[in-house]
């Protein structure tokens, strides 16, 4: 079984927080998706916003995967990191034209486009260029994710993505124009999902969108169903590996590829969630009235996603093999939102032990702020703590 190790030896000389990458749980992951994917020609583009590390992502391009990007910014780090520009999409509602033209000019596979005025400006500013770009309609299906209601975004009320009520006339209008190339529908309804009916519904709802199309004699040559495949946050070490298999499966069976079409999928936090820790020591463990907290040097400056969406982490004490206590655990930020977990059991801590906060990998160095000008955190591999 995979799961992620902890060389605690080699932590005890670098500065905490930190965050901890083992490579071999990453490399698993991509080897599991691609098993799930090969056979079936379904093409994968990593979402760079879950996390950009450099080793994080020299892994992701060695295992062929594209880039989903979201910003100018994100663009340019996917062809840094080598990923190629043909496997290059870009979303977002708020595109500004250097973000464009970046994408423009490096020639990117497709832009994921989410309303009529984005549409004439990539055709403008490709025109200016001589160039005629790709887009995807990014469709918002009206598929509730049942997530987390700050992570869901393919709902009529979300600002994401175009109204299929107004989709009749974004296809007229997308055929007059000459600098834009209509190849595909893009979709993405929210994240953590591992209710598989949701992205069940989702086929359903591609399937008769499709058949739009077809009446409208446009052909589409991808469909693009976005991410949002959820992690077991409750248990990292028995489920490092999410459930690609069903994932994958559920398109398999159920939504109808024309011939010649291809499939894509985003997929961010299930890509590195798993592989990533933010390692911390406790500072102190104060005894109040009625609790106990550990204070640990880590806070949401180093992991937002408990205070922005009352995210779990599983913790562990990695020094410690005394019988469970419970504990507030809880940072050095000057905000009351500042807590990991309340209430939460786990092996008697003291000042200086070594704190795994688990399944870290997404949405967590790349979300680090210095908040109380605090310094931003080092990441390390196990490849680079204990070789290969
Ligand atoms: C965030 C995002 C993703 C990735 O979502 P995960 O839940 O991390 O898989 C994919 N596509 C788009 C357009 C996104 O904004």
């Amino acid at each position: 079984m995979i799961k992620a190790n902890y060389p605690v030896d080699k932590f005890s000389g670098i500065e905490t927080p930190f965050y901890y990458y083992d490579l071999n749980v990453l490399r698993s992951t991509l080897e599991e998706i691609n098993a799930q994917t090969k056979k079936n020609n379904f093409h994968v583009h990593y979402a760079m916003k879950a996390n950009v590390n450099p080793a994080v992502l020299e892994t992701i391009k060695n295992a062929g995967l594209g880039a989903d990007c979201v910003s100018g910014g994100e663009v340019e780090a996917a062809l840094k990191a080598g990923i190629p520009a043909s496997k290059v999409v870009f979303a977002g509602v708020g595109k500004a034209d250097w973000e464009i033209n970046l994408g423009l000019e490096n020639d990117i596979f497709c832009f994921n486009v989410e309303s009529i005025p984005e549409l004439e400006v990539i055709n403008e500013l490709a025109a200016a260029k001589g160039k005629v770009a790709n887009v995807a309609l990014r469709i918002n299906p009206n598929v509730d994710a049942h997530t987390h209601h700050y992570i869901t975004t393919g709902t009529s009320e979300n600002k994401f993505g175009i109204n299929m009520e107004a989709l009749d006339q974004v296809v007229d209008l997308v055929l007059t124009l000459q600098n834009v190339k209509l190849i595909g529908i893009h979709f993405h309804i929210g994240s953590q999902i591992t209710d598989m009916t949701a992205f069940h519904n989702l086929c359903v709802r591609v399937n008769e969108l499709q058949e739009q199309f077809i009446k409208k004699g446009v052909e589409l040559s991808n469909i693009n169903v976005g991410g949002g495949l959820g992690i077991n946050y409750e248990h990292p070490n028995h489920f490092a590996i999410p459930e690609f298999e069903a994932y994958f499966k559920t398109f398999r069976d159920h939504l109808q590829l024309r011939p010649n079409q291809t499939l894509h999928f985003e997929l961010g936090r299930a890509v590195v969630a798993q592989c990533g820790s933010l390692i911390s020591k406790v500072l102190y463990v104060k005894e109040g009235t009625v609790k106990k907290f550990a204070i640990l040097d880590a806070g949401f400056t180093e992991l937002i996603r408990p205070a922005l969406y009352q995210a779990y982490h599983r913790i562990e004490n990695l020094t410690s093999d005394l019988p469970e206590e419970e504990y507030d655990v809880v940072g050095p930020i000057c905000e009351s939102s500042d807590t990991f977990a309340k209430n939460y059991w786990m092996n008697g801590t003291k000042r200086g032990d070594l704190i795994a906060l688990r399944s870290a990998g997404a949405y967590g160095e790349i979300m680090a702020s210095q908040y109380n000008l605090r310094k931003l955190p080092k990441a390390y591999t196990s490849d680079e703590l204990t070789g290969k």
